[in-house]
């Protein structure tokens, strides 16, 4: 997730924070300032906000623990304005595994909450409090603030809208019936409804709705994609996906041969061959600053990245993509005992994707139907 800092390692789980949870920190400590007037009334404030900010890495420890239980590790916990993501190594195959993992984190928050009221029970205190108790509650409000957020974010984070807990609950409850692909669309779609509600209630009464809003949607948007092209994707090796009909270049040729090529044909980037073996990779983007450095008559090894990464034809497609997207490259040569055999290539793996889901949409088929038609 971009926009985020690691800052410690619990249990072999990064434990990360988003800058829009500093965000809410500060907002919290100002008004906190605002509203005593005081060092103390601050210090009581950055006191509750750091009880608050453990019982959320708590909650996202309860979503770790049981995606341990059923054998799906964690990545990292990343803490956000709504919560918090735990970020799991893959999503649960099993549909009642994700249904675990999705109430583990509330379930955490539940006993979070019993536990403070029992404590508020047994010293005396209200449990019911009148506006911000941290600052006016006596040394007990604190507590009692604490236990109240963390039932509001216990409701919060059962709304059924994704990256929320309660659009996995929604969504492992529709893959019982329906499958990953149907289920995810349809609570993506009940996300981003959420989230356009969020955004209009928001821009009325509360500024920090529509910023719960813009992640809603984004992660609605972000886990549909994810699920899509896992489905489409899983199972499928990369010589069923990869170019084969490429044109290549050699290190002497000039940028103008390569520009030809380009307004010739669809390729953006092309391999780069001395003797048979690949030594390069002139894109798009090499091309046109070469062109603008040396001119059309300077040589493509000068512009050609020679750094390149490669898949094998035999290898996952989900593999290779994770790849391309860790060099932020558009394209890959695929190679087969040293020599070249294809090229994947981003858009090509979006097109596999497209059809897949539009043949899929129609009559059913299965990726593998799709993929024998891609073969040439
Ligand atoms: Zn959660």
């Amino acid at each position: 997730m971009k926009w985020s800092w690691k800052i410690g390692r619990i249990g072999g789980i990064d434990l990360r924070v988003h800058a829009t949870f500093f965000f809410l920190l500060a907002w919290l400590a100002l008004n906190y300032y605002r509203s005593s007037g005081t060092a103390i009334g601050a210090a009581r404030g950055v006191l509750f906000t750091i009880a608050l900010f453990a019982s959320v890495v708590l909650h996202e420890f309860g979503h770790a623990w049981a995606g341990r239980r059923v054998g799906v590790p964690t990545r990292d916990i990343t803490l956000l304005p709504i919560g918090g993501v735990a970020r799991l190594e893959y999503i649960p195959k099993n549909p009642w595994h994700e249904l675990q993992i999705a109430l583990a984190g509330p379930a955490v928050t539940v006993v979070i909450i019993a536990l403070l009221t029992i404590v508020l029970v047994v010293l005396g205190a209200p449990i019911l409090i009148a506006g911000d108790a941290v600052v006016t509650g006596g040394s007990s409000g604190i507590l009692a603030q604490l236990m109240w957020v963390n039932v509001y974010l216990l409701v919060f984070n059962l709304l059924p809208a994704f990256p929320m807990d309660g659009g996995r609950v929604l969504r492992a409850g529709l893959a019982l019936r329906s499958g990953y692909l149907r289920a995810t669309a349809i609570a993506a779609r009940v996300g981003r409804a959420f989230a356009l509600l969020f955004g209009i209630v928001g821009l009325f009464y509360n500024p920090f709705l529509v910023l719960i809003a813009l992640f809603v949607w984004l992660g609605a948007a972000a886990e549909s994609s994810a699920t899509q092209e896992h489905e489409l994707l899983g199972g499928v090796t990369v010589d069923r996906v990869m170019i084969r009909e490429l044109r290549t270049l050699a290190p002497d040729d000039t940028l103008e041969t390569a520009m030809r090529h380009v307004l010739e044909g669809f390729q953006q980037d092309f391999p780069v061959l001395e003797n048979g073996r690949v030594v390069g990779v002139l894109t798009r983007s090499g091309m046109l600053a070469g062109l603008g450095r040396g001119g059309p008559a300077s040589p493509v090894s000068a512009s050609m990245d020679s750094s390149f990464r490669t898949a094998s034809p035999s290898e996952p497609v989900e593999h290779a993509v994770a790849r391309l997207r860790e060099c932020h490259c558009s394209s890959m040569p695929v190679m087969r005992d040293g020599q070249l055999a294809g090229v994947l290539t981003s858009e090509n793996i979006a097109e596999f994707v497209m059809i897949a889901t539009a043949l899929r949409s129609s009559n059913g088929e299965s990726k593998a139907t799709v993929a024998e038609r891609e073969k040439p």
